[in-house]
């Protein structure tokens, strides 16, 4: 598998953490900083230790594993950590570990003395396919998702596959949605062929593909003003089932791609109603989604409390709320403004739908 070549920097697939070892002996950094969090510095850290085995100059912060660490509080943690160390503006931080990780550690180096420079060795599915490409740093506040953060690109990603040995099927399921999500959105022969495939465990192949359809809209639309808000497809709906779920459901909250797996089904829906996507391949999306992930309670009660997050959305401008829908299978469409009833219609569609099983 080639390296891609992403907005002035590489994405590399083969021999990853080698590449990561000879980027460092060729660098001209005066420290190294190693972000992890406690999951990632028991799974993933060893290995990255072998490889850079001999190596001076590292020091190591880890954060609490999950969403909550991707706070200010945690932010100012690293930053503090940083000065600690004695960190200059010639360090660099590498980020090892999933999206909470990536963004968290590009965003505190992206602003730490006006920025350092930082690289991303992604150990999650949906870190690999989507958070560690496009340059988006962030935290959350009071569980607004990615409300502050900068668009800085990191200086190389490293991509290893083994990295997902450890990982739990849940986050598997997590990140395959936004694999879905490429093919739905551009690649009507990728969706085809991640329907053909063990979805359970996708293949580094698989990977690799969804990275360079990410990449491929990056690149076209850095700065999110046209083409790269296909990307949010399945996000409006999803977010605000994510940010419900965070608040409600304590330790059993929904992963991201879980909450984005439930905003596909309702915004191929709205996608059927608004955009003209076929009733056919509406319930092929369905079946596809139904048939990997559990069913999520939502009860009409909440609509109200998801319409208020889907009003906070950064998307949405002069106050509507803005879709990126599907026209067909591969083909999206951008800013269509759904009402309130709309997306209570298709929340309902959602609580209909018959699923293998539930949560
Ligand atoms: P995460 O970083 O919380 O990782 C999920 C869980 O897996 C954590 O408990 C983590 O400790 C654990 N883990 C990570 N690697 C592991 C491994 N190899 N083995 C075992 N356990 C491992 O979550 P995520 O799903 O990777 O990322 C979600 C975050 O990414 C969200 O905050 C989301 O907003 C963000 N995101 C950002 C972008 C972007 O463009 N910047 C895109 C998509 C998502
Ligand atoms: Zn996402």
């Amino acid at each position: 598998m080639d390296t891609i070549k992403s907005i002035g920097y590489p994405i590399y697939f083969s021999d990853s953490l080698g590449q990561l070892a000879n980027f460092i002996k060729q660098s001209k950094y005066s420290r190294f900083f190693i972000l992890t969090d406690e999951n990632t510095g028991k799974h993933c850290l060893p290995l990255l230790n072998e490889k850079l085995a001999g190596m001076e100059n590292f020091d190591l912060i880890e954060i609490n594993a999950g969403e909550e660490s991707k706070d200010i509080d945690f932010c100012i943690g690293v930053w503090k950590m940083l000065i600690d160390f004695g960190a200059d503006r010639q360090s660099l931080m590498i980020n090892l570990g999933g999206g909470v990780v990536s963004d968290l550690g590009g965003f505190a180096a992206s602003t730490f003395k006006r920025g350092i420079d930082f690289v991303h060795v992604p150990t999650t599915l949906l870190s690999q396919v989507d958070a560690s490409v496009g340059g988006k740093t962030g935290i959350d506040i009071d569980s607004i998702k990615n409300i502050i953060g900068t668009f800085t690109q990191p200086k190389a990603v490293f991509i290893e596959y083994d990295f997902l040995k450890t990982l739990p099927a849940r986050q598997i399921l997590s990140g395959l949605a936004e694999m879905l999500k490429h093919g739905l959105i551009c690649d009507s022969g990728y969706w085809s062929l991640l329907k053909a495939s063990d979805l359970k465990k996708p293949a580094p192949e698989l990977v690799y593909y969804s990275v360079e359809i990410k990449n491929k809209v990056v690149i076209e639309d850095p700065k999110e003003m046209g083409i790269r808000k296909s990307l949010n497809f399945g996000h409006t709906v999803g977010h605000a089932v994510e940010t419900y779920s965070l608040l409600n459901d304590g330790g059993k909250a929904l992963s991201h791609g879980e909450a984005v797996a439930i905003g596909m089904i309702c915004e191929s829906f709205l996608s059927h109603k608004k955009a003209g996507l076929s009733a056919d391949e509406l319930e092929e999306i369905v079946n596809v989604i139904s048939g990997l992930y559990p069913k999520y309670s939502i009860s009409e009660d909440i609509f109200a409390e998801l319409y208020t997050y889907m009003q906070k959305d950064k998307k949405n401008q002069n106050g509507k709320i803005n879709c990126t829908l599907l026209t067909q299978i591969g083909q999206y469409s951008i800013d269509h403004v759904c009402t309130e009833d709309e997306l209570y219609e298709s929340l309902k569609y959602y609580t209909k739908i018959q699923y293998a099983t539930f949560r």
